[in-house]
């Protein structure tokens, strides 16, 4: 089997992932913040390094304002219902993923208005067009830093000034490039990052990570309270940071398996991760260019991108290609429309959808030529 999605969720982990949540189960067992004896101070001290890391690898100064959530839409959800209420404006992109346009048509439902960001063929979004829609309701600007259709990445940092000059809070959903593409939190002045443990931080599902600045934090308002083990005399949520956040028992086992994880990025370096990546995109897009029968939604650059492909398979039907691609081929792929509807109509892949490859940091040389033999002869039917 040829695993092409790394997009949904990556696949294989570093073996140090599950051997640290194993460890985890089998001989420490106990939460943080609740007891004192050892076991529960080792735990407390390798969710303090998890913390530490996610802030080194993503650009943040500060652990305690690296909330650890129990997944990308949980965080998303944090920052859209904490923050808007009826009478503001959000601005989000043409093509964000309903981990985001669920609970913004929630919260219109509710008296909250949104725009969306246009964007050109490529998936590249037209920031001279974002200068318009400003109302001075403008609340919140939340955008995907990576297509999870396309695989195009936006320019954070540009964005990052157009909100700044207008005193309004960026987020960003780096679902698909935290652990892909380096990311600078604070030079970018984000106000907000989310992004799951389980794509490119190369980590177990049920776990994710929210960076708030120390403004942000404060006007959050926090959407699920309870239990932190800290302040247990008081009945109301505690207002410090993280615990004001992280209500209940942790993901201890994810936490342990996450740690790892970025402990093996960390040894591998973001930058170079990056590099193989942008090389493995060439490649598979030098390749694609000579299959004639396909059409590739989104960008034929190499940088500026995700390693993310979206085809539409011009003489066949998507999902058939994707089936034979799997019964015959052995290469595993997403069919679809992938939780992005918006994606898809503004690259003009509505209804129909695309196949989806998205190969990994340990995808090989001859996996990505093997893909690329069974898209041309998936292609010509
Ligand atoms: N945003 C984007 C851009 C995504 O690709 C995904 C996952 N497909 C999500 C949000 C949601 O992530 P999760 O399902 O891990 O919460």
């Amino acid at each position: 089997m040829i695993y092409m999605d790394n997009a949904a969720t990556s696949f294989p982990k570093p073996p140090a992932v599950a051997e640290a949540m194993a460890y985890y189960l089998n001989e420490v067992g106990a939460s943080i913040n609740r007891g004192v004896y050892q076991s529960a101070q080792e735990a407390g001290l390798v969710t303090l390094q998890l913390r530490q890391r996610l802030c080194r690898l993503l650009g943040h100064g500060d652990p305690t304002h690296c909330i650890l959530t129990p997944g990308d839409t949980w965080g998303l959800n944090m920052v859209l219902l904490g923050a808007l209420g009826p009478g503001d404006h959000c601005l989000v992109s043409a093509v964000e993923h309903n981990a985001v346009m669920r609970p913004l048509h929630r919260l219109a439902a509710m008296g909250v208005t949104f725009d969306r960001i246009p964007c050109d063929e490529t998936g590249r979004l037209r920031l001279e067009a974002a200068d318009s829609l400003f109302p001075p309701n403008t609340r919140l600007v939340l955008i995907a830093h990576g297509s999870n259709v396309s695989g195009t990445v936006q320019d954070a940092a540009a964005l990052g000034r157009l909100c700044r000059a207008r005193g309004v809070p960026l987020v960003l959903d780096a679902a698909q490039t935290a652990g892909h593409i380096p990311i600078d939190f604070t030079g970018w002045g984000l106000s907000a990052l989310a992004a799951p443990g389980h794509k490119g931080l190369l980590g177990p599902s049920g776990i994710g990570v929210l960076l708030l600045s120390p403004e942000f934090a404060k006007s959050l308002q926090p959407v699920i309270t309870g239990g932190t083990g800290s302040a247990s005399d008081r009945e109301e949520q505690p207002d410090y940071m993280p615990d004001k956040f992280e209500p209940g028992t942790p993901n201890l086992p994810g936490i342990y398996g996450l740690e790892a994880a970025l402990r093996w990025i960390e040894e591998q370096g973001v930058d170079a991760i990056h590099a193989r990546e942008e090389e493995m995109c060439a490649r598979f897009l030098s390749g694609l260019r000579e299959i004639p029968q396909i059409r590739l939604a989104g960008s034929w650059e190499s940088r500026n991108r995700a390693a993310v492909f979206s085809l539409d398979f011009l003489r066949r039907d998507n999902a058939e290609a994707a089936f034979d691609l799997e019964q015959n081929y052995g290469v595993l792929t997403r069919c679809g429309l992938h939780c992005a509807p918006a994606a898809h109509r503004a690259l003009d892949t509505f209804p129909q959808g695309t196949v989806r490859f998205s190969p990994g940091p340990f995808t090989t040389d001859g996996e990505l030529q093997e893909t690329l033999a069974a898209v041309a002869a998936a292609a010509a039917g």
